[in-house]
């Protein structure tokens, strides 16, 4: 029967399209073991849109629920996909992001201690509004296996709070502003603990002290809190 032949077929793409998509993975990791973390620009790129591409061919052809292989058609984001969206939040964020383009490398370790993923140059960058007015010499993006296995929205999210790292590099009033107009996640934390956070500022980082359901609940703790230590707490609500 002619449909039944359309469907083998279907099955037979879909096969052959995750060989060469396996092939594509095993490819990158090479090439990221290969640079040690200074993983050419071009050539991740390159690779990452082919297996995007690849992907959507995929799921084209499982599409069809009678089909014998069925491909799950949400990808799991692995460290070469947070980087390309990590690339393309840049570039969402920073109008003249060509300036930084090919000094983003990506090393294929993890962030040190408990981060999500983590941003690390030297130098002071500047911006005005959203146009970089002075860069790093080179900006290394790390990404936990932990937010790896969050799914393509959250490591999306946190991709934007670190583009826009490329300039800010504290969590302070003109960051959080452009973080949120892109959609990203002000707080890295929220990520893995959704609700409402109660944090205390250590240093330059904010560190959840307590989580609530509702904004109220947690306004009224963070306030009892403050009246019951006097002088030890400073409320900034609504900051982070
Ligand atoms: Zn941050």
């Amino acid at each position: 029967m002619k449909r039944n032949k359309c469907l083998r077929r279907k099955a037979e793409t879909t096969t052959e399209l995750k060989a060469i998509d396996t092939k594509l993975q095993k490819l990158s990791n090479r090439l990221a073991a290969a640079c040690k973390g200074d993983v050419d620009h071009q050539l991740t790129q390159d690779l990452l849109n082919a297996r995007l591409n690849l992907r959507v061919g995929l799921g084209t052809a499982a599409e069809d629920g009678e089909a014998e292989i069925a491909f799950s058609g949400t990808p799991s984001v692995d460290r070469l996909g947070a980087f390309g969206m990590f690339v393309e939040a840049v570039r969402q964020v920073w109008r003249n992001n060509e300036f930084v383009a090919d000094v983003l490398v990506l090393s294929p370790e993890e962030p040190s201690g408990r981060v999500l993923a983590s941003l690390s140059y030297a130098g002071t960058p500047s911006a005005i509004g959203n146009s970089i007015l002075r860069r790093a010499p080179r900006y290394t993006l790390r990404v936990s296996d932990r937010l790896l296995m969050r799914g393509t929205n959250s490591v999306r999210k946190v991709m934007i709070h670190e583009a826009v790292h490329v300039v800010y590099m504290n969590h302070g009033r003109e960051f959080r502003d452009l973080v949120r107009k892109h959609g990203g996640t002000v707080s890295e934390e929220a990520i893995e603990n959704p609700g409402v956070h109660v944090q205390l500022k250590r240093g330059s980082r904010f560190e959840t002290i307590k989580t609530f359901d509702t904004e109220p609940e947690a306004t009224r703790w963070a306030h009892e809190q403050k009246r019951e230590n006097p002088g030890k707490y400073r409320l900034s609500l609504g900051e982070q």
